[in-house]
């Protein structure tokens, strides 16, 4: 903040201010950027507070600054990306012959981090359906140390309550974390509600503009925060400067963003309801989501984040054709920019999760994952509706499909 004295209210402020001091030595009002791999010393054992990138650069101890400042969090511990954010902190907190209980639908890297590297270091996981928190407390075992939830899931949309969970936790004296990438804390807080930490791909929406990878591990427990500096120090995980510097800037317009991703999402999701070529839309937004009433009391400012997913008639082959049919909304493996991103996450982000576990999360080979960008949403709606239109060409006509869709819907 400018000024040391002024106390910070709202979120946007936060965003801007939050964590930020104008250069002492120049005064710039922007974080500098600084590339220096090296710090000199000033006398054997005095330094500045900085002696080599990989250990801390003060770009990224901005960023984490201002990524703690916004969750009421000293600072955050930033990361190269968020995969090798959410290691430190799996490797923060597990040896060999401890436990922990997952999500089901969860990022499908995070399930292959866990099913195919730390269960050879003798790590055990269970994966469970959390949105039925019970199914949490069912899974604990003696050894248990961490619960990982991610909510809403990714890509089905699922909520976990986080409340409930966090209890579970704190009942069992074990942390409870959550990768809060897809709402950030504009939308969901976790700590606030009990967890312990939280996890993010800064790629997505924090930087927000498809321009730098990175991750950031969140805590209010110091000797936690303590324990994932000290493994990124050994692993060599930390962020590069230049890609901090960049998600400073992103972390300025988060909330204004977000406002955008929701209201542009919660208005694609009823256009796409009423298409007669959709077969189901999942997101949290719409008042007849299983889960609206969660929704509601967990996320915050009446927004419900940019990603949806919906269902195509005509299973994989119309869900390809829809994907190669988009003009403006681009194919890609990504979420949370600024522009509108479509992935098919069974051949894209999901590929490596055992068939099994993803149909049994919904995952189905017709989901089309959309990360609803910040473009004017008649054109994103426009680009859709074609690209659905050309990919059932020749079908029965729409009405007739619409008529059948709202007799299923009463049946
Ligand atoms: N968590 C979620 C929810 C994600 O969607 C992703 C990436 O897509 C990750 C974690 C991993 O982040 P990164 O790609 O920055 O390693």
């Amino acid at each position: 903040m400018c000024n040391s004295d002024y106390t910070i209210a709202g979120a946007s402020t936060t965003a801007i201010h939050g964590g930020l001091t104008p250069d002492p030595l120049t005064g710039a009002l922007v974080t500098p950027l600084v590339q220096s791999t090296t710090f000199v010393n000033e006398a054997v054992g005095q330094t500045k507070g900085y002696a080599y990138s990989r250990v801390s650069n003060p770009t990224v101890s901005a960023l984490e600054a201002q990524l703690g400042a916004l969750e009421d969090a000293p600072p955050a511990v930033c990361f190269v990306t968020g995969l090798a954010a959410e290691t430190a902190l799996f490797l923060a907190l597990l040896k060999a012959g401890d436990h922990v209980v997952l999500g089901d639908a969860i990022y499908g890297g995070t399930v292959r981090l866990v099913r195919q590297v730390l269960s050879e270091l003798g790590i055990q996981a269970t994966f469970v359906d959390s949105s039925h928190a019970e199914n949490v407390r069912t899974a604990l075992r003696p050894n248990t140390k961490l619960i990982f939830i991610e909510s809403p899931a990714n890509p089905t949309l699922k909520l976990t309550d986080l409340k409930a969970v966090a209890d579970i936790g704190r009942e069992a004296g074990i942390h409870v974390a959550v990768d809060n990438t897809f709402l950030t804390p504009v939308i969901q807080r976790p700590l606030d509600i009990g967890a312990t930490v939280c996890v993010y791909s800064t790629t997505k929406h924090i930087e927000g503009h498809s321009t730098a990878v990175g991750g950031s591990v969140v805590s209010r427990d110091p000797a936690l925060l303590d324990r994932v500096r000290f493994i990124r120090k050994c692993t060599g995980g930390i962020q590069a400067a230049f890609q901090a510097w960049l998600t400073t800037r992103g972390v300025k317009t988060l909330p204004l963003r977000l406002k955008q991703h929701s209201a542009n999402a919660l208005a694609l999701a009823k256009a796409l309801r009423a298409n007669p070529f959709v077969a189901a839309v999942n997101y949290p937004g719409l008042e007849d989501h299983p889960q609206h009433a969660l929704a509601k009391r967990q996320h915050l400012g009446g927004l419900h984040g940019g990603i949806l997913s919906f269902e195509v008639v005509g299973g994989t082959d119309a869900a390809v054709k829809v994907l190669n049919s988009a003009k403006l909304c681009a194919l890609v493996e990504h979420l949370g920019s600024v522009e509108t991103l479509l992935t098919h996450p069974v051949t894209m982000t999901h590929a490596d999760v055992p068939v099994e576990q993803r149909l049994a999360v919904g995952i189905t080979d017709g989901l089309i994952r959309v990360s609803v960008g910040i473009e004017d949403i008649a054109d994103i709606v426009a680009d859709l509706e074609q690209a659905i239109a050309l990919a059932h060409e020749g079908w029965e006509a729409p009405e007739a499909r619409a008529a059948a869709k709202t007799e299923e819907v009463a049946a």
